[in-house]
């Protein structure tokens, strides 16, 4: 491993470590230090030994270039990448906003100490779980080894035979193990000088072969062929489907192939219609905020909208309130940008792009077929937005979603899309804002007892969530669990994934509040008044139960800046360390 250079340990190391080519500013590895530079230097300041760092990120960003320019990336969302710096200069700056903007992401910087910097880039020598395969399997026990011994192979044989087998056997392979591995998208990614091939497996993407670049040819003509592409069109972006038997299951599989500087990279979605075909309950949603739902999805008109950034589960989440209303007599028609799976007895259609048959015009000609019930897979412009609410007002219950960030900002969308408030409040029956958290291997996660400072700035979190909730909230909290991997979860410690939600009805307060302007903050207020469990209290509350851990919550939600004291309590409990650590 490179030598991180310590500014703190002499001055006249630095310049011999890294030269004439940073300027040095004194970065110590103690944090109070740090935090004061940054202070001083007008840069938020970050300790990474505290705040959940995202291996995948870390590793999603070149390691000569972190090395270079001794920063890390430690968390990208929504178009941001979150970079720690110890060195402020401006060529590093400029060096890291370049990669950035190459990729069309902003980046805000951090100082962070060189104690941070050492420990995020750990991740890098972290390798992806297909290369311990072959210790996991001596692992195994007898029992795990007859059930799981079948799957093992294939994905061994994934890593190891990829440039031996036949082209025919490599596709279905990489489908095969996709399919253990309940695997969401499998990518096939061409860079320089290597192909990579990764797994999005609950929400997040692994790493899990490199495919030799013969073999990726021959596998990219043999997925046009399947999905009826064009062979020879290799500059631009081409869509089609096929599917595979799996026993008695069909499963559909979406193939997007797009060109790049480096080759054609493709994209296979596995779509799994038993896997949609998932009750309310099983979503993670309870209580009050799940009666609330039932009422208003009952009703004869007005729109339910579901928020959320894209892989949140919001589409999941629309298509089972769908099938709790699919009866023969109520005449349902969705509009969707692709069809993802098939509801039977519902009518679906696709929009085109290519044609202009976009959302707006095909939901001008549905509202003409005599809908009761109307699906629009997703808000995205004025036209859309207003066709959408005159159907909510004129008799159709609408379900709908918009890509923001939770449910009180997409009121706020909705008004930039030209809808008024006073319509908005009329309109819409409920919103709902939703994100999906790993859940814990119920077969292998581990009790622990934090710290009595853990489970009191716990107990300051459980306390605020409202008491009308409908909720069990627990009085006293004991254990807690931490991830720790088995055959079964195929060592991730996670197996599926649930929502965490937060729902709040527009009651004739809070269509008064939206009708007056106001701002994202006021109607959240407004809405957590009324009985509204958000969703990082849904996620506490989903971690004191065992069902998840505190990363997986601050990952999806990001971290409540109200509750920023309660969570330093948590995060420098010796015993939440420890459990991070596992990971
Ligand atoms: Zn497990």
């Amino acid at each position: 491993m490179v030598k991180v250079v310590r500014q703190s340990e002499s001055a006249d190391s630095t310049k011999e470590g890294v030269g004439d080519f940073l300027q040095k500013i004194d970065i110590s590895s103690r944090e109070s230090e740090v935090e004061r530079l940054a202070h001083s230097q007008g840069l938020p300041y970050i300790d990474l030994s505290l705040f959940p760092v995202d291996g995948d990120h870390v590793r999603s960003f070149p390691e000569d270039l972190a090395r270079e320019t001794l920063s890390v990336l430690f968390q990208k969302e929504r178009g941001i990448y979150r970079i720690g710096l110890t060195q402020t200069d401006a060529s590093i700056k400029e060096k890291l906003l370049t990669y950035a903007k190459e990729r069309e992401q902003e980046i805000k910087f951090y100082l962070i100490s060189s104690a941070s910097l050492e420990r995020a880039w750990e991740e890098y020598t972290k390798k992806p779980f297909i290369e311990h395969l072959d210790q996991m399997k001596v692992s195994l026990s007898k029992e795990d080894l007859a059930t799981f011994g079948k799957e093992f192979d294939d994905l061994l044989s994934l890593k190891n035979n990829l440039a031996n087998l036949p082209t025919t056997k490599v596709l279905e392979i990489i489908l095969a193990g996709a399919n253990h591995l309940h695997t969401s998208d499998i990518h096939i990614e061409p860079e320089a000088g290597e192909v990579r091939l990764r797994y999005r497996i609950d929400g997040l993407l692994e790493d899990i072969a490199h495919i030799p670049s013969d073999v990726y040819h021959l596998t990219l003509s043999r997925v046009k062929m399947l999905a009826k592409m064009k062979l020879n069109a290799t500059a631009r972006a081409q869509d089609g489907s096929f599917f595979i038997m799996k026993d008695d299951e069909r499963i559909d599989i979406r193939v997007s192939i797009i060109p790049t500087n480096q080759g054609e990279t493709i994209n296979m979605r596995l779509l799994n219609s038993s896997e949609a075909d998932v009750p309310l309950e099983t979503l993670g949603l309870r209580g009050e905020a799940l009666l609330e739902i039932k009422r208003q999805i009952k009703k004869p008109h007005g729109m339910i909208v579901n928020t959320g950034p894209t892989g949140s589960g919001k589409t999941t989440t629309l298509y089972s309130l769908i099938r709790e209303i699919n009866e023969s007599s109520v005449k349902i028609i969705t509009v969707e940008d692709p069809i993802e799976y098939i509801l039977p007895g519902v009518v679906q259609t696709a929009v085109n792009n290519d044609d202009s048959y976009g959302f707006g015009q095909a939901l001008r000609a549905i509202v003409r077929q005599d809908p009761d019930v109307i699906l629009v897979g997703e808000i995205r412009d004025e036209e859309t937005a207003e066709v959408a609410v005159n159907a909510a007002l004129t008799g159709h219950l609408v379900f709908t979603t918009l890509h923001t960030n939770d449910a009180p900002a997409s009121i706020v969308r909705l008004g930039e899309l030209g809808i008024k408030g006073s319509l908005i409040g009329s309109a819409v029956n409920i919103f709902i804002g939703q994100r999906l958290v790993r859940v814990l291997c119920k077969k292998c996660r581990e009790a622990y007892t934090p710290a009595p400072k853990t489970i009191a700035a716990l107990q300051k979190i459980l306390a605020t969530i409202p008491l009308n909730t409908g909720i069990h909230v627990p009085k006293t909290i004991e254990t807690l669990y931490k991830p720790v991997g088995c055959a079964e979860c195929h060592f991730s410690g996670y197996r599926g994934r649930q929502g965490i939600f937060e729902i709040f009805p527009v009651t004739d307060g809070i269509a008064k509040i939206i009708d007056n302007f106001a701002t994202e903050n006021e109607i959240r207020e407004a809405a957590i008044k009324e009985g509204m469990l958000t969703m990082n209290q849904d996620g506490i509350l989903k971690v004191v139960e065992g069902i998840t851990t505190f990363q997986e919550v601050w990952r999806t939600t990001g971290r409540d800046e109200a509750l920023e004291d309660l969570y330093e309590d948590i995060l420098s409990d010796p015993s939440f360390k420890e459990a991070s650590s596992k990971e």
